[in-house]
């Protein structure tokens, strides 16, 4: 027997590799254009490091008019969960990624490369696992796992490096015959890469993002072919990655001593290999140590983390192109308002050590984005939001639309938006005084420096009876509160208490917060005048009323 009829034998009826070169031909694509790929498991999680990398896929292929693929990599099957795929497709698109290829659904792709979940891609694997068998460079292996737990126990008592290499790849030199015999006498095997490398010679490579890199070459033959069919990672990233004619594949640091193998495999396998650009992993400092964000410890490790807490996916996406290229800070300065699409990514730009993730930055950069939003927009995101995770805000929120946009409105759409909300889930907050019935149930006011009730009621009484009127602009509206500074006693401008402060009980600013106090109950409320015009007469004169009755 030789290897083309053991080949035959494991494999009867996988096709000819030709066949699958032919069907996934090289991409007629503009010189540069980079093909690029997420290729998650299907665990429904999409971890902030996911995303991270399936942003810079996505921008890389289409700054360079390339293609993105989505890929699910399903062949552990034990880790899949029901619907791991729709979820994972869903997460991605609230982010505004959408693959140009791949997975678009639980079992809906789209594109002429796939299938595009690995499992449904076990006669491609096949065929190429056959024709390494036909050409000696893998064999099959039918090594228990107790047999196999005995070779790791002897490597480890006589401190050697552990695996399946060399003297201590039992069936790697097992004569065709023999195999046959096992096989057709039904032993269990697996597909095993005859590796031809030696752990005593090194290999030079240049990662895209790392720069150079050297690391001895691979000699593990390790399992391309499982017992239920399917591959391993490394053998179908190699097969994957050719056929889909992936350019570039960008993928997590912990990948990276990898290579020395998956060089091998792609030579091996006679396919000419991608670019390839590990990513730092996303770091977490805990009191000055930096750690890896973990699944376990970090809720801000899931990307559904950012939903549940209202924060804007744009904001998310933003802030991860802050941690992913150090130029995007400058250019987002010269450029304020910009779409962070016209932003250009740079490979050679990535950050190489671990980025740290900064959740305060982060809650930063959306107070920016979102001052850039229209209170319409606002007030859909945020009643989306409160539909899932707040139903007393929602019911707010739709009781009266109009009023509540003229709320979100206040200090929006000039030229100095306010920035003080930085998610949906601070909306309630800072929107609730506006609805008598709420305030009504809030009894407490956070007076400030003038605490007299006296006082207080005096300054109240005196301005709904001598200055107020709803009628005023701004300006009208100003010059009253001053006048009524000025008739209690208190400084019309700052400048002049400060200058002279024995004459006055105090200034301008200490009388506009007991109204402002009066009006929210809070001493800290974006532009009051606007927050009095919006209340209106009733509900300004209830309020103030309310309080000058007390006693
Ligand atoms: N399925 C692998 C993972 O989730 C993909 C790594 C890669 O991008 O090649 O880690």
């Amino acid at each position: 027997m030789d290897y083309n009829e053991l080949a035959n034998l494991i494999f009867p009826d996988a096709k000819g590799i030709e066949y699958y070169e032919e069907k996934y031909p090289e991409r007629n694509l503009k010189e540069g254009a980079m093909v690029t790929r997420f290729a998650p498991s299907p665990t429904g999680f999409v971890h902030i490091g996911g995303l991270f990398g399936a942003i810079i896929d996505r921008k890389l292929a289409e700054q360079s008019k390339g293609v993105f693929i989505l890929r699910i990599e399903d062949t552990d099957q034990k880790r899949e969960i029901e619907n791991g795929t729709s979820q994972i497709v869903d997460s991605l698109k609230d982010f505004g990624i959408n693959p140009d290829e791949g997975m678009i659904g639980e079992n809906l792709d789209k594109g002429n490369y796939g299938p595009y979940k690995q499992s449904q891609r076990k006669d491609i694997y096949q065929a190429y696992a056959k024709s390494l068998i036909r050409r000696g460079l893998a064999y099959p292996c039918f090594c228990t796992t107790q047999e196999l737990d005995e070779i790791r126990e002897k490597q480890e008592t006589a401190k050697i490096r552990p695996g399946y290499y060399g003297i201590w790849a039992k069936y790697r030199n097992l004569p065709i015959d023999e195999a046959a015999e096992k096989i057709k006498n039904g032993e269990a095997y697996i597909i095993r890469f005859k590796s031809q490398g030696r752990e005593d010679r090194r290999i030079k490579h240049k990662d895209v993002i790392k720069g150079n890199i050297e690391f001895p070459e691979n000699d593990q033959d390790i399992v391309i072919i499982k017992a239920d069919g399917l591959p391993t990672y490394h053998f179908a990233h190699a097969v994957d990655d050719h056929l889909m004619r992936v350019t570039h594949v960008i993928r997590g640091d912990e990948w990276v001593s990898s290579i020395p193998l998956h060089l091998e495999l792609f030579k091996a396998l006679g396919f000419k290999p991608p670019k390839y650009a590990h990513t730092a992993t996303i770091m977490k400092d805990e009191n000055g140590n930096k750690r890896k964000i973990s699944k376990r410890k970090d809720p801000e490790a899931a990307v559904s983390y950012y939903h549940e807490e209202g924060i804007p996916e744009e904001a998310v996406v933003e802030y991860l192109l802050n941690i992913a290229n150090s130029n995007f800070e400058p250019w987002r300065r010269a450029n304020k308002d910009a779409d962070i699409s016209e932003f250009k990514l740079e490979l050679n730009k990535m950050s190489v050590s671990g980025a740290v993730f900064d959740m305060v930055k982060l809650l930063d950069v959306s107070k920016n984005v979102i001052s850039k939003f229209t209170a319409e927009k606002i007030y859909t995101e945020t009643l989306k939001w409160a539909k899932r995770y707040d139903r007393e805000l929602e019911t707010i929120l739709t009781k009266n639309k109009e009023y509540a946009i003229k709320i979100l409105n206040i200090e929006r759409g000039g030229n100095k938006p306010r920035k003080d909300i930085s998610r949906w889930s601070e909306i309630k907050h800072s929107i609730q005084y506006m609805y008598d019935d709420i305030f009504d149930k809030n009894t407490s006011y956070e007076f400030q420096k003038i605490i007299d009730n006296d006082e207080i009621k005096s300054i109240l009484k005196s301005y709904i009876e001598k200055h107020f009127d709803i009628n005023d602009d701004k300006q009208d509206w100003f010059n009253k509160m001053k006048d009524l500074a000025e008739e209690m006693g208190y400084a019309r401008e700052v400048k002049e208490y400060k200058t002279n402060p024995d004459a006055y009980k105090g200034h301008i600013g200490d009388i506009s917060t007991v109204i402002r106090v009066a009006l929210t109950g809070r001493c800290n409320t974006p532009d009051l005048y606007e927050i009095m015009q919006i209340l209106g007469k009733k509900s300004i004169e209830r309020r103030i009323n309310k309080i000058c009755k007390e006693n």
